[in-house]
Order: structure tokens, then sequence, then C-alpha cells
């Protein structure tokens, strides 16, 4: 692969580009230019560069002959020459890895100018007012970028200057002063000790650089660690030929979505400023207009810019954001990427792409990612409250809005503080933020800002997270050292920690904890998520539920079924613990318990209908169950049939484990107080029945899953026990109730011998008695890693941090030891039993790379708590197209 590779003007095209050597920004640049989109012509310093001079902190001498080539290739296009005295080429020098990390790396404008080619610029232009402009840009920009010299001492100069010829705004000051400026910018450099280079190859050398080196920033590093964007080469340096949106009222900048980022709807959406250049729209420097208004102020250019953006959308086959500037009438193009947007908006405009049939509903269905649907499922407010006085009384003030969603939580007006605090429901609130804040951002629950529109960087990460953001909130000032925010209209003085409310889908701030809720799946997202089921072959999506509303939301969200329900939770409830623990600690009682559980039971099926419901057997050490030492009391002793509490303490010091995970659990529980496991098929037996009673035609499925297994024998054991007390049942019930017997494996040594499980036959009938296997993954993590999970947390962070762990193997399945030990157990599985049901019970259920791994293995479904229920149902589909 090439090291340098041209785009725009007279460059060819190259050949299926790549965007991992070309870099996001390099490989925009590169397919505009081929389907004849007018771009500065420039080229593209490809990723591996940036290894290069990661390794050596240089780039190969070799390289600066090939730089020189490729812009002798711009000049030629241009008309101009890199350092003419009279007429100067100007250059851009552009980051752009793989993955957009906006803001994160470094980019110089202006390259070329110094004392002699500004006058050349003034002259050639006619405008020296833009040539000192630029010059003090490049100054300014150079010293920040390239030696490390602060913005703010150039701002100071900057404001100083202002302020000495009473200019209120930037397009007050005059050539003369922006000359003065250029010298007070010479002085900054001059008190540091260091030097602007004249010579314009050395500033091109200088900041390809330093455009490299920022790849290593501390503040990229975080944003890649914080967005788990790893196995990236590096960023691409763009050198790109200089066009200028600020030569006055025919030219001008701006950015813009081909459709709504925060909506989705059909509707290009932006803004621009005339006669400036990029960075003061981004920086939110100027306050921008809608892009709307340039099809009245720059007619011709704004028809071409929206036939390039259609172009772009039917070639990328997706919503397009776009930076562009038009200079002196001409339209140029300057970036394009898939734009960032908000879950609600990435479904809607999957939708409407298909619909349009710029898309298919598989390519629609590989552009919204399972965090989109993640955010979909974040509570709103519903529209009751919205219309309630507790809302609109409240409302104290309105900004724009920066990322749709509701976020309630404490002021907070420091970002390291949100960065401490992080566990608690946090508001950030700032004049604007810059990529130094993005820990805080992400800490909180939403942000606030005074300034900036909706492509300010506050807002554009608030959405590229799913946070609500209300940003641009004019009537708030923030005094953030003395933790205090003002509302300008009111006088109104808010506290840092007091509660307050934003939403990010109006812009309204409201002053106190307004009630939120979650979403359904209805319209667009409905609509895709049946695109998704259509898939063929791939993994079905089940759901973990315990009780009647958690079966009914989770059938609501798409469950094809129960994969999970976990018993114990049935036991924990105030008014049934002290039967539980009467029968644990002397055996009485456990008829009630098979009450109680018949009528959850009844619950589920009646939520579930004809879909299975797989029910685990009881599971956790029973010593959950008993009370604390420490609340021991006297009542509680007599409740629980004691005459001495002394006797009830002893009996509860008794049931200690040194190592409950590894202790009297699972089978073991039902194969030692074997009328455990006869109560519980008993309630689920009974219960399918009951609603048969009620409904001759329902058909409940209760799958009866035997947990914990090591061994055959254990598995026998209690599967027989289970077949005849449900024949009983049937028996007595006179119903033809159907079930089936399976068993989680989730202790390595029953992945070992998956085969002589699945091989279990019942002596009677000489049927298989294992009909399924559900992994049980955090056990089978737990103990093929050895690695606790309550525990794991502490070094956890460490081992992902050192490189030990690419991911946390408690929420990502671990492919190569767990994974492994699960695809021989499933291999095993089927060799005796080919129609033995597979599937995953358990947190990587819900995790969209672990789905993908368990589509590899071919497994029937997975099993995950009812609001991961969609976002799994999309990673199914995608994993298996
Ligand atoms: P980022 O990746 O942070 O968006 P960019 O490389 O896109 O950084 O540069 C920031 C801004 O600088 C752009 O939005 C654009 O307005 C301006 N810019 C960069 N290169 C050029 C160029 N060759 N001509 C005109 N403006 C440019
Ligand atoms: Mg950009
Ligand atoms: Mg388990």
């Amino acid at each position: 692969i090439e090291a340098v590779v041209p785009f725009g003007g007279s460059a060819v095209p190259i050949q299926n580009p790549n965007r991992h050597i070309l870099g996001g920004k390099g490989l925009g640049l590169q397919e505009m230019g081929s389907i004849g989109i007018a771009v500065p012509p420039g080229f593209t310093l490809t990723t591996p560069l940036c290894q290069i001079y990661q390794q050596t902190n240089d780039l190969p001498t070799e390289l600066w002959e090939e730089v020189k080539k490729a812009i002798a290739r711009l000049e030629n296009d241009m008309g101009k020459k890199f350092g003419d005295a009279t007429n100067p080429l100007l250059l851009s020098c552009r980051s752009g890895a793989a993955k957009s990390m906006p803001g994160m790396m470094d980019t110089v404008l202006n390259i070329g100018l110094n004392d002699e080619t500004v006058k050349g610029l003034a002259s050639a232009t006619g405008n020296p007012r833009f040539a000192y402009d630029s010059f003090r840009r490049l100054l300014d920009m150079f010293g920040d970028v390239v030696l490390g010299i602060p913005h703010e001492d150039f701002e100071e100069k900057h404001a100083a200057l202002k302020k000495k010829y009473d200019a209120q705004t930037d397009l007050e000051l005059n050539a003369d002063h922006l000359m003065e400026l250029c010298q007070a910018y010479y002085k900054v450099y001059e008190d540091k000790g260091l030097e602007f280079p004249q010579d314009p190859f050395e500033q091109i050398q200088k900041c390809v650089r330093a455009v490299f080196g920022s790849w290593n920033s501390s503040r990229a590093i975080k944003y890649r660690k914080l967005n788990n964007i790893t196995s990236l080469l590096g960023t691409a340096t763009n050198v790109q030929t200089m066009v200028f949106g600020n030569l006055g009222e025919t030219s001008g900048t701006g950015v813009a979505f081909s459709r709504d980022p925060g909506t989705g709807e059909a509707k290009l959406k932006g803004e621009y400023l005339i006669n400036a250049q990029g960075e003061d729209v981004v920086a939110g420097i100027r306050t921008p207009e809608p892009i709307s208004t340039m099809e009245k102020n720059l007619p011709e250019a704004y028809k071409e810019f929206i036939q390039n953006v259609n172009a772009l959308e039917r070639h990328f086959k997706d919503m397009q954001d776009v930076e562009f500037t038009v200079q002196e009438g001409k339209l140029w193009m300057l970036q394009c990427r898939s734009g960032k947007r908000t879950g609600h908006a990435a479904i809607k405009i999957a939708v409407d792409l298909v619909k349009e049939g710029i898309c298919s509903r598989e390519e629609a269905l590989l552009n919204v990612e399972p965090d989109h649907v993640k955010q979909v499922l974040h509570p709103t407010f519903p529209q009751k409250v919205l219309d309630s006085p507790q809302y609109k009384d409240n409302i104290i003030a309105v900004g724009l809005q920066g990322g749709p969603g509701a976020a309630v939580g404490k002021l907070c007006f420091h970002t390291e503080e949100a960065e401490e605090r992080s566990s608690e429901d946090l508001i950030l609130v700032r004049e604007n933020t810059s990529p130094e804040d993005v820990g805080g951002m992400w800490a909180s629950k939403g942000i606030l800002t005074s300034r900036g529109g909706v492509t300010s960087h506050a807002a554009v990460v608030a959405r590229s997270w799913g946070k609500p953001c209300v940003c641009g909130c004019s009537d708030l000032e923030i005094d953030a050292q003395n933790n205090i925010m003002t509302i300008k209209s009111t006088g109104e003085v808010l506290k840092a920690n007091e509660l307050i409310s934003i939403n990010g889908s109006t812009g309204e701030v409201i002053r106190c904890a307004i009630p939120t809720e979650s979403p359904t799946v209805d319209g667009d997202f409905g609509t895709l998520l049946s695109w998704a089921d259509e898939i063929e072959d791939s993994c079905k999506v089940m759901t973990n539920a315990d009780s009647g509303p958690d079966s009914a939301k989770a059938v609501e969200l798409g469950a094809k079924g129960i994969g999970l329900t976990r018993t114990e939770h049935m036991f924990f409830d105030h008014a049934r613990l002290p039967h539980v623990r009467a029968w644990i600690l002397h055996g009485v009682g456990i008829e009630k318990l098979c009450e109680f559980q018949r009528s959850d039971f009844r619950d589920i099926f009646r939520a579930m209908g004809g879909k299975p419901v797989t029910v685990r057997l009881l599971d956790p050490p029973l010593h959950e169950f008993t009370p604390p030492l420490t609340s021991v009391c006297e009542s509680m002793a007599k409740e629980l049939g004691y005459d001495d509490v002394h006797q009830l303490k002893i009996d509860i010091e008794k049931m200690h484990e040194e190592n409950p995970m590894l202790g009297l659990r699972g089978c073991r529980l039902g194969i030692c107080r074997p009328e455990l496991t006869t109560m519980q098929v008993e309630a689920i037996m009974n219960a399918a029945a009951d609603i048969i009673d009620v409904d001759p035609s329902a058909n409940p499925f209760p799958r009866i899953m035997i947990p914990l297994v090591g061994n055959v024998r254990e598995f026998e054991h209690q599967a027989l026990l289970v077949k005849s007390t449900a024949e009983k049942v049937k028996k007595e019930r006179n119903k033809n109730l159907r079930y089936e017997i399976g068993t989680m494996i989730e202790v390595p040594s029953a992945a070992l011998q998956s085969e002589k499980i699945a091989a279990t036959k019942d002596p009677e009938t000489g049927d298989f008695l294992c009909k399924f296997f559900s992994f049980g993954t955090n056990d089978l993590t737990q103990m093929t890693l050895g690695i606790s999970r309550d525990d794991a947390g502490e070094f956890i962070p460490k081992y992902n941090e050192l490189g030990i762990f690419k991911k946390d193997p408690f929420k990502t399945i671990d492919a190569d030891g767990v994974g492994w030990l699960l695809r021989l157990s499933a291999a095993k599985g089927r060799s005796v039993n080919p129609s033995l049901s597979l599937s995953v019970c358990g947190e990587h259920g819900g995790d969209a790379a672990s789905i993908e791994f368990f589509d590899d293995v071919g497994l029937d479904y997975v099993s995950c708590s009812p609001f991961r229920v969609p976002v799994a149902r999309l990673a199914s589909a995608q994993a298996a197209l």
C-alpha cells in the first residue's frame, strides 16, 4: 500500500479504498472525489505511517520526497505555488482515524504563510485583512498543536487587542489591527523561547508529525478507552489545499446532516456562517445560522450542495454528516461521513432508507447499532407528565435540543467532580464543553450548556452516547467557581446538588425531578425488529423473567419465550420469607412455599401463552435466605417457631459456608433435600393444569431446568425425580400436560462430559431425559477462569488496561477459554442427540459481541433480561447476516 494517496483535482481515484488505511476523513475525500464531487485537492498520509511514528518517534526520510511530489500536483491543479511570495498555495493538515473521534486530534490550517507569503496573499486576493487574519490563525494553531503553547495565551492577546481598539467582534478588527496581532502572537513564541518556522516545507513537516503525534494525546487515549475503540492502526493525516470561507459576503462555511440526527426526520439539518472559517462554527465562537438561510444568500452553491448531499446518501447508503466551504460562490466539500445519531434517529433513518429504496432491509439492519437500540429503551418524559403543571410550571429556561431524552439528576459544575461521583445521578452544567470534559460527560446522566449550537462539542458527544443534552441555553449564567447558576431573566439561583430535569427533546430545563417512563416497541422500532426476526438462521431471543409483569413486558418487547426463571426470586418477598426460613431451618411448611410458587407460575404461564417457560430449580445456597445474625431478635425467633433466640442463632451459624459459590447449592440442594425438587415440580405442573382449568385452549409449556450439574449421575438423579413428580401431577390432574426436562451447563466438568448427560435415558421408556442444554455462562465463566464474579471488579479494569483481557469476560464471552468449552459441550451434546436444544442464559445473552459468538456456535436461542430483548434481536440478526 502506498504511503501517500492523492485525492481530488487531477487525482485518479484508487480502487477499493480502505478505511483502516485512509482513515474516515481520507476515505470520504477519496470517495467524494471519485463520484465527481468538488473537494479541494490533497493527499492522505496513511495510518501505517502513524504506527511508524509511534514506534520510532519519526517518519521515514524518503516520505518527504513523496510529499514534495504530491504537493507539486496540487500546485499544478491550483495554479499556485507553495511558499510563493506572490500568490501562495496554502495547505491544511488534518487528522482522521478509521473511527470518528470528534475533536480529539489536531488540525492546522493556512500552512505556508510566513512574513513574505502573507504579503503575497494580501495582494493576490486584494484583501490584506483576510491575509493577516489567516496568518494569525496559523500562528495560533501551529503554536498550540506543534509546540504545545496553550491556545489561551494567544486568546489573551486577541482579547487585549480587541479591547484596545474597542472592537466587540472579530469582524471589527481591520488589517492593521490583525497585523499588530500577528506581532503580538510572535511575542508569545518569543516569551517561551520558541520559534515559528518561516520555511513552508518545514511547517508542513512539523504539522504532519504533530498530527500523527496527536493520536497519542492523553485526551485521545481517554476517548478511545471510554468508547471502547481498539484495534485501530492510528490516525491518517490529510494534507489538503486550503479553500476560504472568509473572503467576504459570497463566502461561507458550514456543517450539515443530510437528515435530522436527533429525530431522523428526512430534512437537512445544519448551520453555516457567512464570511468565516470552519473552526468558527465548530468551536461555537459565533452563533451560526440555520442552513436553510443559505438558500437565499448563496442560491447556486446551495443547489449544488443539496445535489451533493443526495448523491452521498445514495453512494454510502446512509445518512451523512458533511462539512463544506463556499469560496466566492464556489462550493467545496471538505468532509463526509456517516453521521452520528441518536437511537431514535438511527431507527427512523434505517426504516426510511429502505422505504426510499436507498438500501435493503439487511443493509438497514446493519446500520443500526445495538447501542442505538439500548438508547431507545432509555427513559423519556411521558406525554401526560409533559402536560402536567408539575412539568410546565417548573420550566426555568429553554435551550437548544442537543441530544434527545430525559435526564434527572443533581447539578454538578465540575468535570472532575462528575467523574468522581459517577455512581450518582448528575447533570453536568458547563458554559460549553471541550474534549477535556469527556470523562465527566460520560459519568453524567445529562449535559446542560449555556453556549454553543447543536453541532457544538457538547451536543455532538452527547448524541453519540445517547445522553440527553440541552445546549446553548443562553439564559443561564454559570458560576462554576461558586457552584451556582443564575437564570438571567428571572434572577433565580440554583446551587450545586439541587435536583433538576432536562428534556433534550425540547431543550427545556426544569427545576425539580420529573418522573420518567420506559418506552415500548412500536412504529419504526417494531418494523425494524420484525425485519431482524425474519433473518433466517439467527438465534431466537428469549428472556429471563421471574414474575407475570416481567414476562408480559418481555413478550411486548418481542421475547419468544422464557429462557430462565430464577425461582429463588419468588422467595425473597417480605411476607414469604418467614415461611421459607421455617422450612430451611426445621423442614416444616413446604406446602406453603408450593402455594406461593404455584400462584407465581400461573401468572407467568398466563403472560406467556403457549411460549416455552424454562424454570430453573432452586439454585442459591439456602443460607442466602436466613436472616443476618445481627438482625435476629426475640420476635423473629418466635415467628420462626423457636423458644429461644440462642438456638436460632446456632442454627443459622451451622449453615455458614466458607465458599458458598462452591457449596451446597444448585442440584446439590435437590439431591440432599429431594422434597425441594418435588415441591417445585408440583408447583410448576399444577400451575400449568390450573391455567388449562380456566381456559381449556391454553397450552402452557414448562421446561424444567436442573442447575449446577457437574456429573451425569447428578443429572440422572434429579431428572428422574422431576419426571416421576411431573407424571404424578399429570395423573392427579388428569391432563395431558406437556413439559421438557433439561439442564444448565455451567460447571466445566459437565461441559466435558456433555455426551453422557445428553445420552441419559429414562430406563422405563428408553426416551432421552435431557431435551435441552442451557449454558449458564455466568457460572461457567467463574468456574472456568477461576475468577469470582463478585470480586473481579477490583482487578478487571487493570487487566483490561494491561491488555491481559481485551474485554470484561463477565460482559463479553471469553471465546478462547469459556467459549471453547461451550463449543465442545454443544458438539458433544448434539453428537448423541441431534435434536438437543442449545441456548444461553446469563448476562452474555444480552451482549452483542457474545451473541455473534453464540450464533457462530449454532445455538437455538439466547436469553436475557426483558429490556435487553430488543438489543439481542438486532444483534442476533446482525450476527446471522
Ligand atoms: P475535525 O476532524 O476536528 O473535524 P477537520 O480536519 O475537519 O477537523 O478540520 C476542522 C475544520 O477546519 C473543518 O471543519 C474545516 O472547516 C476546516 N478545514 C480543514 N481543512 C480545510 C481546507 N483545506 N480548507 C478549508 N477549511 C478547512
Ligand atoms: Mg471535521
Ligand atoms: Mg449458575
